[in-house]
This record gives structure tokens, sequence and C-alpha cells, in this order.
């Protein structure tokens, strides 16, 4: 489907053949590959464009090993560059408060509702935490429905109220019946919108000052490409969320909303999605993220 980078980089250094050190002239042909293919991955370009100055700089002067071919080395400068540029190691969830409340916000669509289930699967097995979801989109009862049989199907209890419509007194009533049970872990899910609007910033927003979230995790659809850019920086404007869920990786975008995301934004990502099983979730690892934005 996708073109390896790293043959491609080594066709276009086979000029170089015998040189000893990469060259100004071999890496100006190559940025251009190397940017190209950051595009093809939906990075977007002003990310690509500094990136790329970025690999030039560490790239030039450096010696061409016999061993290494010079595509092998540019594409390990640039796997170490992009995973730093996306955090560089994993950033675990703030887990402090009893309970902690985690609210979970995005667009419709983007995978809130899977992703909630999907955590508090991971909290219950993984970290051996007792969470209760609460079903906070008081515009869908599907939404709610859906909730309560993800729940079902992970073991976890479902706090929902089909007679309110005040997504503020829903969430502080899910914290409470948490305190209750013994729950120490309140997960929010909330109502989403085709597109950004006010009343949408304005729900959430008092949400979160009711609740003092230790976590707001932003979800967004790895596929949007662009338009994730601009949720991502729209969410966090008004949000100042703790972490972004990237979800549908297992399509066959590369990825490049990461980079772009945490260059734009700089939140951490701090889980995948990969597929509607609630045991498709991951810890988001930078390093994987940048070979597989890279191919
Ligand atoms: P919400 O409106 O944000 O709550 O989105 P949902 O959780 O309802 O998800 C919307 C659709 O995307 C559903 O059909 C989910 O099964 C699907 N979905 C969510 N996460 C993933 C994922 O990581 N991979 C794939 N392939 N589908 C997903």
């Amino acid at each position: 489907m996708f073109e390896n980078l790293q043959d491609k980089l080594d066709r276009a250094f086979k000029v170089l053949k015998g040189q000893g050190s990469i060259s100004e002239i071999n890496v100006a042909e190559t940025v251009k590959e190397i940017r190209k293919a950051l595009l093809d991955a939906d990075v977007n370009y002003k990310t690509a464009k500094t990136f790329t100055d970025e690999v030039r700089e560490k790239a030039l002067g450096q010696n061409v090993l016999t061993s290494v071919s010079p595509g092998q080395l540019l594409t390990k400068i640039m796997n170490d560059e992009l995973a730093s540029l996306m955090g560089g190691t994993v950033t675990e969830l703030e887990l402090k408060g009893n309970p902690t409340v985690i609210l979970i916000a995005g667009l419709n669509g983007a995978g809130k509702t899977t992703f909630s289930g999907k955590l508090a699967n991971y909290l219950k097995d993984k970290k051996n935490k007792k969470p209760l979801l609460v079903a906070g989109d008081v515009y869908r009862p599907a939404a709610v429905d859906q909730l309560q049989i993800l729940g079902e199907q992970v073991g976890v209890p479902v706090y929902a109220n089909l007679e309110s419509k005040d997504p503020v007194a829903i969430a502080m009533e899910g914290i409470a019946e948490a305190k209750r049970n013994g729950n120490n872990v309140v997960i929010i899910d909330t109502a989403g919108r085709l597109a950004i609007d006010e009343a949408l910033m304005n729900e959430i927003s008092a949400v979160k000052v009711a609740t003092q979230p230790q976590e707001i995790l932003f979800v967004v659809d790895s596929m949007t490409g662009q338009d994730a850019v601009n949720t991502a920086k729209a969410f966090n404007d008004r949000l100042d969320y703790t972490g972004v869920v990237l979800t549908k990786l297992d399509g066959d975008t590369r990825g490049g909303a990461a980079l772009s995301i945490k260059s734009v934004v700089n939140k951490p990502i701090k889980f995948i999605g990969t597929g509607e099983k609630m045991e498709a979730l991951d810890v988001f690892y930078p390093d994987r993220m940048a070979s597989r934005i890279l191919g």
C-alpha cells in the first residue's frame, strides 16, 4: 500500500556510496521524500516542515558507516526524533483522588462511549480499580443504552438517570453513587456534537468545573486527518484537557494525527483504540507510533 520510506531513502542515497558522510545536497534531495511521506501519513504541513528541518540538521555531517545504509541511519534519526516529539515515553494516567474522576470529551462518533467501556475494563483488569461508568449524554438515549451494554460486558456498573437533562447534576449524582458503593474511579462519558459548538463547550466546561476531574481525556478519530488537529485545538482551548485518546488506529491510517496533535496542543497521547472490542485498547508508545508513521 505505502512504499517503504527506508527503501526510498536508500535509493535516493545511492549516489552517496563511498562518500563517507551525508552531504547537504543528498539531504536536500531526501528531505523532500521524507516530507512527502509525513504528509501522506496525515502529518500537517507545518509540523512536517519543522520536523524535516530538524532531521536535516541532525543528519548533516553524520558519518555513514559501511555496515549501516544511509537510509537506515536517517530512518533511525527520524524515528528517534518523531518518538521524542510525541512525548518520548509512555504517559500514565493520574489515578489520584478518591474517587479519581475521569471526564471523557470529544465529537460524536469519535469513539467516546466505546473508549469509556474499554477504559473501565482496563482499570479493573490491569490496575485493580473498582470503576463506575456515568452516562452523561442527555441527548441520545441510545448512547446511555450503549454504555449500559458495554458496562455489562466488562462487568462494571453504570450510573444513568434518564429522567434528568442536566449533565452536571448527573455527573455529581454519579460521583455520590461511587462514594456510596466504594468505587474508586468514576468515568464520565459526555455528549458529543457533529461539530464543535458553543453549547457543547459550555456544557462540558460546566461539568469540568463541578466535578474537578483528575483527568480529562479528549477522544479523537485518527482517520479524520486535519480535522482531528482542529478539533483537538478547539477542545484544548476550552477544556485544557490532560490527555488525548486516538481511536480507530486499526484502520489504514498511518497515525500522523498523533504527531500533529501533540505538536499543536502539546498534550500527551495516553491511549490508542485499535478496534471495536473492549480489549482493543493500548497504552500509547511513542516509538511504536514513530515506526508506524514512517512505515
Ligand atoms: P461516540 O459517539 O464518541 O461515543 O462514539 P462511539 O463510541 O459510539 O463509537 C462510534 C463508532 O466507532 C462505533 O461504531 C464504534 O464501534 C467505533 N469505534 C470506536 N472506537 C473504535 C476503534 O478503536 N476502532 C474501530 N474500528 N472502531 C471504533
